[in-house]
């Protein structure tokens, strides 16, 4: 049973706001957190808004050894009239259980944990900036705390949500990256944990991004582990292809992330009479298209860029430039429309916002 009744310790020391024009992304954290315990005797429990401050676990605590853990990222706007907005907060409590389930962690109840957010962010209103672009960025996760060196589920977790005010992403306008398909590592495989979001899907994919961060480029293109062959996702976001008028985005499969915004994408453009088709596309799907020049745009979907249009991308030894560098018209009205629904500065007619 999961216990209710929410506490809260209120900082006395707060802290002193940041100048919103010098926000990095995830240094700078609010004055409160949200903590919940979870026992086997009495499921989750102990929810707690209390100072954000070191937390203190013994050094076997499982997290530390076998990865258990899971994590969520959303975002807080302030409209103009000093309302706090969240985008679709449902579809991150429900992806947060998803990934749950694939890592052995109990479930959280999401209507619940959907209140103690709401609980924490009306706390923390005067922290979310409200220069153009910049947010306050959520961060839910849950880590498996019992010390214990056995290679089984943890009977015991803790439930963090920590809050960070974050800057713009395109501090100069939204402007097209170079991409580097990968070849030689793989982000998830089948059957693995590609659908989950769990720290070690993330630290797999160091290696490449450094090496292609080497070689000038923003971030590495991922294919399916199998046959790397087909097209799964670009850096951490989902991917969409525009190639002769037609929109495409890899189909889900167990690991590919569903992503909240790739989702919203597919919504969006159906209400535009646009219909994405989710298909495998391949690498050579793509260049042929490039070569017979009807690639006309790519771009990369998801909260922290909401979508980062595709400028070149390398594939062996050809350079692929698309759309002149230049960001597509497609690409730059689904940034316009979503931005503006997410920041309440157009009609949300999805009711997407909370
Ligand atoms: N893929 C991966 C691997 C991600 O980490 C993310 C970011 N959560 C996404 C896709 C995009 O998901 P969303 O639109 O929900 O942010």
């Amino acid at each position: 049973m999961t216990e209710a009744k929410l506490v809260i310790n209120e900082n006395p020391n707060k802290k002193t706001k940041p100048d919103p024009d010098n926000l990095k992304f995830g240094k700078l954290f609010t004055d409160h957190m949200f903590t919940m315990e979870y026992s086997r005797e009495k499921g989750w429990f102990q929810p707690q808004i209390v100072p954000y401050a070191p937390v203190s676990l013994e050094p076997a605590s499982m997290i530390f050894h076998y990865g258990q853990s899971v994590f969520e990222g959303l975002k807080a706007y302030r409209d103009e009239n000093n309302d706090v907005l969240l985008f679709r907060p449902d579809e991150n409590l429900k992806r947060l259980n998803r990934s749950n389930g694939r890592l052995s962690i109990p479930p959280i109840n999401e209507e619940l944990v959907m209140d103690y957010l709401k609980q924490l962010i009306s706390l923390e209103k005067d922290w979310i900036p409200q220069a153009e672009g910049t947010s306050l960025y959520i961060r839910p996760f849950i880590i498996a705390t019992e010390p214990s060196l056995s290679v089984a589920p943890s009977n015991n977790y803790t439930f963090f949500i920590i809050l960070s005010p974050v800057g713009s992403y395109y501090p100069e306008g939204i402007h097209p990256v170079s991409i580097m398909v990968e070849e030689h590592f793989t982000r998830a495989v089948r059957g693995g944990m590609g659908t989950a979001k769990t720290g070690g899907n993330y630290s797999a994919g160091y290696n490449a991004q450094e090496y292609a961060a080497n070689q000038g480029h923003a971030q590495v293109m991922w294919l399916d582990g199998v046959e790397k062959k087909y097209i799964e996702e670009v850096g951490s976001m989902n991917v969409f292809f525009k190639i002769d008028g037609q929109v495409i985005t890899p189909e889900l499969n167990d690991s590919i992330l569903q992503g909240v915004t790739r989702k919203s994408i597919i919504q969006l453009l159906a209400d535009w009479d646009i219909q994405v088709i989710e298909r495998k596309i391949s690498m050579k799907e793509v260049y042929q298209a490039y070569e017979a020049g009807t690639l006309e745009e790519a771009f990369g979907a998801g909260t922290a860029a909401v979508v980062s249009p595709i400028g070149e991308l390398i594939w062996k030894d050809e350079s692929m430039i698309i759309n002149g560098r230049q960001t597509g018209e497609l690409t730059k009205s689904l940034y316009t429309t979503l931005t503006g629904i997410q920041t309440g500065k157009i009609p949300d007619p999805f009711e997407w916002t909370v």
